[in-house]
């Protein structure tokens, strides 16, 4: 007997990925894990309530700390980073590993992605590292976003 061969179902794809991806990381992999994973996966600079928000829409119960936890050892392997830009509280993306830096509106606070000039960490040389091995630079550019210009606010 066989059976027609079926369109793989996209949510089980995108879920063995990221299982991939926890597994690959050497991180053991727990739901929590994968559902913030998976909310980082869907874009964006996000704040860790809202991350939490979105995990609780997919998970029965997770607490805003085990949120926090998940989110420490996700940056810890490389999987999520954290950005806090001055003035904003501490956001997480997936998008990781590449010295990408970021762009703040001063008007409404959106933060969006700008890839490096140089393409490599650190891409700023300080001239006198004063002793320090030089790992990262984090750069962020501030500014007024297109629909902040258009719309000035107050
Ligand atoms: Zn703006
Ligand atoms: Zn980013
Ligand atoms: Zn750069």
């Amino acid at each position: 007997m066989t059976t027609a061969p079926t369109d793989p179902d996209p949510t089980t794809d995108r879920e063995q990925a990221l299982l991939e991806l926890l597994r690959g990381s050497g991180l053991r992999v727990t739901r929590p894990r994968l559902a913030v994973l998976g909310v980082l996966a869907e874009g964006g600079h996000l704040e860790v309530d809202e991350i939490a928000t979105r995990v609780r829409g997919l998970l029965d119960s997770v607490s805003t700390q085990a949120v926090y936890d998940v989110l420490s050892a996700l940056a810890r392997v490389g999987l999520a980073r954290r950005i806090e830009p001055a003035g904003s509280p501490a956001r997480y993306e997936a998008r990781t590993g590449d010295n990408h830096h970021h762009v703040v509106c001063g008007g409404c606070g959106l933060i969006a992605d700008v890839d490096c000039v140089v393409g490599e960490a650190p891409c700023l040389e300080p001239s006198s590292p004063r002793g320090f091995v030089i790992d990262e630079a984090e750069v962020t550019f501030w500014g007024l976003c297109a629909s902040c210009q258009a719309n000035p606010p107050e």
